[in-house]
């Protein structure tokens, strides 16, 4: 499952330099690419952008559901393309 960034973000940044697969981008607000994010699996035991988060904005997307051996693939495809 991706994670995704609600409306309640306040653009303090705090989260882009935290996501190892540079999933996190700049807007109004932030947001996540659900192609990229592996939910943190295989580089951290939870995902890293959550408790840099000051107004817990950021959640499990729902349309976005993966098994972890899925996740897993997406986290080793990031590796191998950078
Ligand atoms: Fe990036 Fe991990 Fe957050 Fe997904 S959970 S956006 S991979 S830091
Ligand atoms: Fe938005 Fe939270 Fe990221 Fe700050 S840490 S930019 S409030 S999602």
């Amino acid at each position: 499952m991706s994670l995704m960034i609600t409306d309640d973000c306040i653009g303090c940044g705090a989260c882009i330099d935290e996501c190892p697969h540079e999933a996190i981008y700049e807007g109004e607000p932030y947001s996540i690419d659900p192609d990229k994010c592996s939910e943190c699996y295989g580089n951290y035991p939870e995902p890293a952008c959550l408790p840099v988060c000051p107004v817990d904005c950021i959640l499990l997307d729902p349309d976005n559901i993966e098994t972890s051996d899925e996740l897993m693939l997406k986290s080793q495809y990031y590796l191998r393309e950078n």
